[in-house]
């Protein structure tokens, strides 16, 4: 499969089986969302990650979501349903004190200074929509304009405003720290507006300790679509986070909002995950609807990196048949999928030119590549021109091998050596073993192209 496969961790998938089943299916990734939970929780989470991986000699990439700068309800007692035209009262606080009262605490006074009556708010992926009909000192009362149910933590947004809210919230920087001391590969940065939210979140990274996480950001406001150039220079990889993205601009827009940023990130060079509702009708279903299979081969063909479930493992009741309908989904497609190619501007790096070239080089032999890569970078140069061959890249560093599996048709290797050659022909001869590379097969040995007198691609035959 060249489109990888990520799962969101919740409590409807907590459990060591389902995570071997995860892996046993070649789920890539596993999202963690710190919106949700507390330490503790999250701690078991990824020991139970770490411990399918060990078990299964598999590497895969932990991610950490943060909460982000977004406006969220504190903790409800119980659930509340609302009909239409039901009337809900806003305080401020922590959390709501009695089971079913129709109150929603927020913990934040800035929203109750920034909204006016005839504010639209939204939560739950525009699922849920009510609208302010009186605003007070620290609270308001607003109706329902959909029915509804409504449970702790959900992101609220205000249709058509953002709040100047800071970066990191003391939540986020627990969260961040977790990560740090349990070694997560990428950080999700949630509600990002522009480069500067970019920066601070690396500097705190540096300041906790750690320059090897990568940044997810998530394009999900009408502000960081605005900014897409600059924070997709500065950041690792991008995730369209459809969610809140729809909520922001209007759920028509998305299929277009979706394809620019995906393009965007094939013509920088950097990764692209796509998340939210790829099967949002498995949260209740075992069997997903027709129209979410359209949805997910169309971001396939865009060339998609990652594709990645949310509530349907995080929460929902079907959980192991929602990745083996996205496993069958993206395999059905796999073979007879080309997405197009970005084609290089004249000034482009050489680096880069070099990827093209053993690109071209490759398919034109029909030839598999294999990379050694350090710190991955040549796996992302190579992966970004789509080859239509097999890719293959090798790394003595775990941390590298679990960077780079969430890039599109790259299958990483661990090897023991740490130099080129050794570490290629060690990935050959386990390929070879494993029957995935045959003889009379053509292989493209390299690594990444670098300043120095002479730099050695090699064309092997195997036999
Ligand atoms: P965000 O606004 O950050 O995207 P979300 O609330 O939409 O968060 P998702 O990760 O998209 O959350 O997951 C969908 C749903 O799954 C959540 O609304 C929540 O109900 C549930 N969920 C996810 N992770 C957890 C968790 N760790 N604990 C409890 N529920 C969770
Ligand atoms: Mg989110
Ligand atoms: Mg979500």
């Amino acid at each position: 499969m060249r489109t990888k496969m990520a799962v969101t961790i919740g409590p409807a998938s907590a459990d060591p089986e389902k995570i071997k089943k995860f892996i046993e299916l070649g789920v890539s990734a596993f999202r963690i969302n710190f919106s949700h939970g507390d330490v503790e929780e999250w701690k078991n989470y990824v020991d139970l990650i770490q411990d399918a991986c060990r078990k299964y000699d598999r590497y895969v990439a932990l991610i950490g979501d943060l909460p982000g700068p977004s406006i969220r309800l504190g903790e409800l007692k119980d659930k509340i349903r609302l009909e239409k035209d039901d009337v809900v009262k806003i305080i401020h606080g922590d959390r709501s004190e009695e089971a079913d009262e129709k109150v929603l605490p927020i913990p934040l006074e800035l929203f109750f200074k920034n909204i006016s009556v005839r504010d639209i708010l939204l939560m739950d992926d525009g699922r849920i929509q009510l609208v302010i009909q009186e605003v007070g000192k620290n609270e308001a009362t607003a109706k329902a304009l959909t029915s509804a149910e409504i449970g702790s933590r959900k992101a609220v947004v205000i249709k058509n405003k953002e709040i100047g809210l800071p970066t990191l919230s003391s939540r986020d920087l627990e969260a961040l720290k977790f990560s740090v001391e349990n070694d997560f590969d990428y950080i999700g940065l949630s509600y990002v507006r522009n480069i500067g939210d970019v920066e601070i979140l690396r500097s705190t990274l540096v300041s906790l300790g750690s320059r090897e996480i990568g940044v997810i950001s998530k394009i999900e406001t009408v502000s960081a679509f605005n900014n897409l150039e600059e924070i997709t220079d500065s950041s690792d990889a991008l995730l369209v986070a459809r969610g809140d993205l729809g909520m922001h601009f209007g759920l028509e827009q998305v299929p277009r909002l979706q394809e620019l940023i995906v393009e965007k990130c094939l013509g920088k060079g950097k990764p692209v995950i796509v998340a939210t509702q790829l099967l949002g009708s498995m949260v209740e279903n075992p069997v997903p609807t027709r129209s979410e299979i359209v949805d997910i081969l169309s971001a396939a063909r865009d060339g998609v990196d990652t594709l990645m479930l949310t509530g349907e493992t995080a929460a929902g009741k079907y959980p192991l048949e929602a990745v083996e309908w996205l496993k069958k989904i993206i395999e059905t497609y796999d073979s007879t999928i080309t997405p197009r190619k970005i084609k290089l501007t004249r000034d482009a790096d050489v680096r880069d030119r070099f990827a093209e070239g053993i690109t071209m080089l490759a398919e034109s032999l029909r030839a598999s590549i294999a990379i050694y890569t350090k710190t991955g970078r040549v796996a992302l140069r190579i992966s970004r021109n789509r080859p239509n061959v097999n890719i293959y890249a090798c790394s003595g560093s775990i941390k590298t091998i679990r960077r780079i599996s969430i890039l599109w048709g790259v299958k990483p290797v661990k090897v023991d050596a740490q130099e080129y050659f050794e570490g290629l022909e060690e990935m050959l001869s386990t390929l070879r073993s494993s029957g995935e590379v045959k003889n009379g097969d053509v292989v493209i040995l390299t690594y990444g192209l670098k300043d120095e007198p002479m730099h050695l691609v090699k064309i092997i035959q195997v036999r």
